[in-house]
């Protein structure tokens, strides 16, 4: 522990895949966006620096899991299979799957997903929920790296619809308002989600980002970081 001396705070690295606004993204050569506001606060609070590199989703999960990362921040909902192999903070934003899809295409509830060709980005709740309607290892489910190429497919009509999570659904939405986008969340088939901070198991930052992120959110500093990117 440095406290009380003029040691330098121990550098955390950080994995994330910063196609993924408002939560990360690049912006002049810079990750920015609601989770790295949010995590440079917590971190500070913590006694931490971070150092933030856009591994991608599938390097960054690696990375915990071989301990090259000591922690990833990147919308990461936490589920029931995440928490066999990483631990989790606590919950620090509530998500939901919505489907975007251009003008002409018909799409009302979860069940009207059946039958149209649909992109998802690899290993995220958007493949699971749209997997949950059309069933594993559908032929209509086209699988892409990051969210950015997902939404290319969308946009160059490769596919009929994404599923991905609500806040960067509507945030693409409201960044491309002649793209004649829709929405559609369907409140009986997709449950709330919560993104966490993910840790490898066992790493002993969980407690202190814990106690550090309940500061913050109670010190009002949560508050201002959410009006940032999602007040009017
Ligand atoms: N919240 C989703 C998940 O964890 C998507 C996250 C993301 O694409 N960055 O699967």
């Amino acid at each position: 522990n440095n406290e009380g001396t003029d040691t330098e705070k121990k550098v955390l690295n950080v994995g994330t895949e910063a196609t993924f606004p408002p939560f990360e993204f690049m912006d002049k050569g810079e990750v920015t966006g609601f989770d790295v506001d949010l995590l440079n606060a917590v971190a500070e609070e913590a006694g931490y620096e971070v150092k933030i590199d856009n591994t991608g989703w599938d390097a960054m999960f690696a990375g915990l899991q071989s301990e090259q990362l000591d922690l990833g921040m990147a919308g990461i909902t936490i589920t029931d299979e995440r928490i066999e192999s990483y631990d989790f903070s606590d919950p620090y934003f509530e998500s939901k799957t919505m489907v975007v899809f251009k003008e002409g295409v018909t799409i009302e509830k979860a069940d009207d997903l059946k039958g149209k060709k649909l992109g998802v980005q690899n290993g995220t709740t958007g493949q699971f929920a749209a997997e949950a309607v059309v069933g594993q290892n559908s032929p209509d489910i086209s699988k892409y790296e990051t969210a950015a190429l997902m939404f290319q497919a969308l946009q160059s009509d490769n596919v009929e619809a994404v599923v991905t999570d609500i806040a960067v659904a509507l945030e693409y939405q409201k960044n491309n308002p002649d793209s004649g986008l829709k929405t559609m969340s369907d409140d009986e088939e997709f449950q709330s989600e919560y993104y966490g901070i993910a840790f490898p198991k066992g790493s002993e930052l969980t407690e202190e980002f814990d106690a550090a992120l309940d500061t913050v959110l109670d010190n009002g500093t949560y508050a201002e970081i959410y009006q940032k990117w999602f007040g009017e």
